[in-house]
């Protein structure tokens, strides 16, 4: 019975200048989203998008409740201008959505129509209530709100209200270079960079032999889900190996975890920058780990120069784990393949590492050649979406 899926885009709207360029972003990544379904129309008009529904309310809006920028959505249906096909509309929207109580809110921007917004409120009320025994009005706390907007080209009629992702359109402000392990956080951390418009690429440490190829395929996975949220993405997988080989042979055990990561955040420096990424994600929160905290994350980012993203920096693990599960990365990075880093904790950590004597420690690698090694083997990967059956 519906026609089209009325669109809803809150932020974008505030963007002043930028309107234009948010809304084509926002109108292309929905059609990306929808791009496995039957072609179909989609028009811009007052700050909202309309799509057509070709019998596929259901497939439409679950592929769009996966598109950043987007508030909300109704489901509509058109009617011509005329107060008998309004009524029956009408009468089909309170029918589809629930509750027990319900008031009608018309505007009428075409001051053609010959009612006024008031006496259709009225009409449709009382045709809607003698066709609904069980029907109460309430204008103050409706269950729900039978909306009519009365415009030049036909009448629009909806109530149901499905949330949206809310956001801004992936691919507004700019690029990210996340860090992604086959870990928990990481994932969420990146879903949270592409919610705010940031277009991903993923970049994985990757141990082998010390971690096996189904560890790298958990990360693969991963970014499946991720790209099911921004479209395809690169994923550069970075051989490892070699540099944490000679981190274990010639640093100080309290300091592995340190360089390592002052290790992984140079080449993911030189990363970024091939990638045009302005700033580096990770999957850190405060106090979570040596080498999360405020001393051991100064130390560690005295090596980069880009803005280092942590998304969830002040969420508590629970929270984490809460995020993780709603996006579908939860059960992925459960999976009980070891991770680089788990290989690689020494028994006492230094929690506060003093720049100073890491920086003496890391004197005896010769980092340039390290760097030049794993940045001239890195893979490059495609990540496709993954199919989620709706
Ligand atoms: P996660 O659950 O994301 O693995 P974590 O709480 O286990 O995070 P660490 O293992 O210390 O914390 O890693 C901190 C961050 O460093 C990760 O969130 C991720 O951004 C990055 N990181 C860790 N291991 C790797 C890796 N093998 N490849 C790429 N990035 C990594
Ligand atoms: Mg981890």
């Amino acid at each position: 019975m519906y026609t089209s899926l009325l669109v809803r885009y809150g932020e974008i709207s505030l963007k002043g200048n930028n309107r234009p360029y948010f809304e084509d972003k926002l109108l292309a990544n929905m059609r990306r989203a929808l791009g496995d379904l039957p072609p179909r129309m989609m028009r811009k008009t007052f700050g909202r998008v309309f799509v057509d529904l070709h019998d596929d309310l259901q497939a439409v809006s679950q592929r769009l409740q996966r598109v950043f920028g987007i508030i909300s959505m109704s489901p509509v249906v058109t009617a011509p201008l005329e107060l008998e096909a309004i009524k029956k509309a009408a009468l089909a929207v309170l029918k589809d959505s629930p509750g027990t109580t319900f008031k009608v809110q018309t505007q009428r921007p075409n001051k053609r129509f010959p009612l006024t917004s008031p006496e259709v409120n009225q009409q449709l009320g009382a045709y809607l209530l003698t066709h609904n025994q069980d029907q109460k009005v309430d204008v103050h706390t409706p269950d729900r709100v039978i909306h009519v907007e009365i415009r030049d080209e036909g009448a629009y009629i909806y109530s149901r209200i499905i949330p949206g992702p809310g956001g801004l359109p992936v691919g507004v402000t700019g690029r990210g270079l996340l860090l992604i392990s086959g870990g928990i956080d990481s994932p969420v951390a990146g879903y949270m960079g592409l919610k705010r418009g940031l277009e991903l690429t993923a970049l994985h440490f990757y141990s082998f032999p010390f971690t096996s190829e189904r560890s790298k395929e958990k990360v693969i996975d991963l970014c499946r889900v991720l790209a099911g949220y921004s479209g395809p993405f690169r994923l550069v997988v970075a051989p490892f190996t070699a540099i944490q080989k000679a981190i274990r042979q010639h640093c100080p055990e309290e300091f592995y975890v340190t360089i390592m990561r002052r290790m992984m955040f140079r080449i993911a420096r030189a990363v970024a920058a091939k990638e045009d990424a302005l700033a580096i994600l990770t999957g850190e929160s405060l106090g979570q780990v040596a080498s999360q905290t405020l001393q051991s994350m100064a130390v560690i980012n005295k090596v980069v120069d880009l803005p280092v993203l942590r998304p969830l920096v002040a969420w508590d693990k629970s929270e984490i784990i809460e995020v993780a599960r709603r996006i579908g990365t939860y059960d992925i990075s459960i999976r009980p393949y070891e991770d680089c880093c788990t290989l690689f904790v020494p028994r006492h950590p230094a929690t506060k590492p003093p720049l100073a004597r890491v920086e003496a420690a890391e004197k005896k690698l010769a980092v340039e050649e390290l760097m030049d090694e794993c940045l001239g083997n890195l893979e490059i990967l495609t990540v496709e979406p993954e199919d989620t059956g709706i």
